[in-house]
């Protein structure tokens, strides 16, 4: 029987269950590329309610007794004595979120010694040590595409809240004012600008396809190239590589992993080179820029905007200098766990722990670490320093 230790974000300050403000979500029938939705064998939830804080427990728990295993769930993730650190010395599942990460360092896979299953709910799992999971031989799988739209959506938001000024003229309308000047003194419209995004994946592109009615004229950048059907399609201009993208565009919107080739891409020479005024939407992950070089260039006027729900460490620390930067539109990190994604990558954990707790093979868009190099996904967007067994 096998142990799954679950670390999720705390439940509402108001109480679990929350008062929902609709009462179902729209059923989609596939993903944009092709690949078919989540397809767990059955779900004990309903979808639209409330399953990535620690009382929704992915829907997971009827399952997992039903068969015999332990799970146990918590949000107490950090210092010396967390709840995870002393559950994770025997597990043999942790399922952790971007959102509230359970940083599973090469330190704590050392402690682990049954680990085999490192499962992230959701996309991006740079909060593993992929080169030591690759070591240890533990598989890592996400639900990929269960929230891409989800973030694409807050990414295209977070754009046109900084471009238009919107967050300041909310607040002047919210305090009884009726400041115009004010409020339209840094606002611009979109159209007509030129866009880029880092890394034309599922979001990336996702947000290429959102921004092409706003008549802006679109970049991107990317190991791979798009094919020219899809370049002709959206008018993309391709840069080969970032440095060559940021001179070229009023606004960056970031989509790539973090890894090795991306930590650190906007540092302080990087920003230095774009248009003065430039805006820069982060929704990837936060060390991919640095954060006091972004904070330098807001306060200089090198930047008019940042926005984005990435941080690091997360949860931040109250005085995290990105909480009151100038000109920023930031918020915790919500994209990817909207009720509509939370039900899909619910599902998609389900239906990965229900194939290996089976024997049977994860899907293989799902991989990111398998049979100790990386693998499905993973092979296709990460880079690992080491891997145990060469890549085929
Ligand atoms: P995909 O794997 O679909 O796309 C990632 C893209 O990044 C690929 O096209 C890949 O290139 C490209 N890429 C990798 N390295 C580089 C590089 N050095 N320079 C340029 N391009 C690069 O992932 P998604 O679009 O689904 O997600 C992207 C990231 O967004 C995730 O890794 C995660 O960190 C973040 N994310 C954030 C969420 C949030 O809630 N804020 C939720 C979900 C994801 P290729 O494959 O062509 O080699």
């Amino acid at each position: 029987m096998a142990k799954i230790v679950c670390v999720l974000y705390p439940d509402p300050v108001n109480g679990f269950p929350p008062r929902y403000a609709r009462d179902s979500i729209p059923v989609l029938t596939g993903y944009p590329n092709g690949q078919t939705l989540p397809t767990p064998a059955d779900i004990d939830f309903t979808p639209g309610e409330l399953l990535g804080s620690v009382s929704g427990e992915l829907g997971l728990r009827a399952f997992l007794e039903a068969r015999g295993h332990t799970l146990v769930v918590t949000s107490d993730k950090d210092g010396p004595d967390s709840v995870l650190d002393r559950e994770l010395q025997d597990a043999d599942v942790l399922i952790s979120q971007p959102f509230w990460p359970a940083y599973l360092s090469a330190e704590r896979i050392a402690k682990a010694p049954q680990l085999k299953l490192a499962l992230t709910a959701g996309i991006g799992s740079d909060h593993v040590d992929i080169d030591a999971a690759i070591a240890a031989g533990i598989t890592v799988a996400e639900e990929t595409y269960s929230n891409s739209i989800s973030v694409a959506e807050h990414a295209v938001m977070q754009i046109l809240a900084l471009v238009r000024n919107f967050l300041p003229a909310h607040r002047w309308a919210e305090q009884g004012g009726w400041n115009i000047a004010d409020s339209v003194s840094r606002a611009y419209d979109l159209e007509g600008m030129d866009v880029g995004v880092i890394a034309a994946g599922r979001i990336g592109q996702a947000v290429l396809r959102r921004l092409a009615p706003f008549a802006v004229k679109l970049h991107y950048t990317d190991k791979h190239r798009l094919s020219a059907d899809v370049e002709a399609e959206l008018g993309l201009t391709f840069h080969p590589d970032a440095q060559s993208l940021a001179r070229a565009v009023d606004v960056v919107s970031i989509h790539a992993p973090l890894h090795p080739e991306t930590r650190n891409l906007f540092d302080e020479e990087l920003i230095g080179s774009m248009r003065r005024g430039s805006y820069i939407i982060n929704t990837a992950r936060a060390q991919i820029v640095d954060r006091d070089a972004i904070v330098r260039a807001l306060e200089s006027g090198q930047l008019a905007g940042y926005a984005g729900d990435v941080w690091y460490p997360q949860p931040p620390a109250p005085d995290h200098p990105w909480r009151t930067m100038p000109n920023n539109a930031m918020t915790p990190h919500v994209s990817g766990s909207t009720l509509s994604a939370q039900a899909r990558y619910a599902a998609g954990t389900r239906e990965i722990l229900e194939d290996w707790l089976d024997g049977k093979p994860i899907r293989d868009e799902y991989l990111i670490v398998d049979g100790g190099r990386l693998a499905g996904t993973g092979a296709a967007s990460y880079t690992a320093t080491v891997n145990a067994t060469p890549a085929a």
